[in-house]
């Protein structure tokens, strides 16, 4: 994949955020402080402004997203994913394109970027849950179609699992029976990124 397919990867990714600003700020209402919306639309709307810039490598790009979420999503959730993103860079040479194999690595490279922020572990009901199994899929070179469906799967198991990390832990017991919001805008993510790739 070149720069201007990523972007418009990224493009796709910022608006589905955007479109379900209220969903993921609704599942924030139930477990959390109902912010979550609206941290990633904010974050993804400063993104969607810098992919009219140009970058000479796919690094240049993706760390410049990194750089817009961690200034501009704020809560728990922009220095997370500001984290993947900046991971995710740092994994990648100075070309112009990314494979499939660079992918899964940069990827694995994001999901041990929150993981070293947010010290979650699975089970912990956060996008953890979504990235680490998806991170797996990617190495083991599973169709994206096969992938999409089981981040949808990990996001809908958070729903039974009690918070361990993040706001939501302090509800203990009461976490339980809603969906994590944050694995709900990882699957999201990952379901416009990969719904289309195979
Ligand atoms: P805040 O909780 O500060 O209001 P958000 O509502 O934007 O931030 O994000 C909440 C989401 O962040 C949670 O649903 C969860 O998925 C994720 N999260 C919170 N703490 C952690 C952590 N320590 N590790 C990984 N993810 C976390
Ligand atoms: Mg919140
Ligand atoms: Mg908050």
């Amino acid at each position: 994949m070149d720069i201007e397919n990523i972007k418009k990867k990224i493009s796709d990714i910022s608006d589905t955020i955007i479109e379900n600003k209220e969903y993921l700020t609704e599942l924030d209402r139930q477990i959390g402080d109902a912010d979550h919306g609206y941290n990633m639309a904010k974050g993804f709307t400063a993104v969607k402004i810098i992919l009219e810039d140009d970058f000479k490598s796919v690094k240049e790009l993706i760390n410049k997203i990194a750089m817009t979420l961690i200034s501009n999503v704020g809560g728990a959730s922009g220095p997370l994913y500001g984290s993947f993103f900046m991971k995710f860079a740092q994994g990648l040479d100075d070309s112009d394109n990314i494979n499939k194999k660079q992918f899964a690595d940069a990827f694995s490279k994001g999901l041990d970027g929150v993981i070293m922020r947010g010290k979650a572990q699975i089970n912990d009901k956060t996008m953890v849950d979504v990235l680490e199994p998806v991170s797996k899929a990617l190495y083991e070179d599973k169709p994206y179609s096969e992938i999409v469906k089981l981040a949808k799967e990990k996001m809908e198991d958070t729903k039974e699992m009690k918070a361990r990390k993040g706001r939501a832990s302090y509800l203990g017991d009461r976490s339980i029976g809603h969906i994590d919001p944050g694995a709900c805008s990882s699957y999201l993510m990952i379901e416009t990124l990969m719904g289309d790739l195979d």
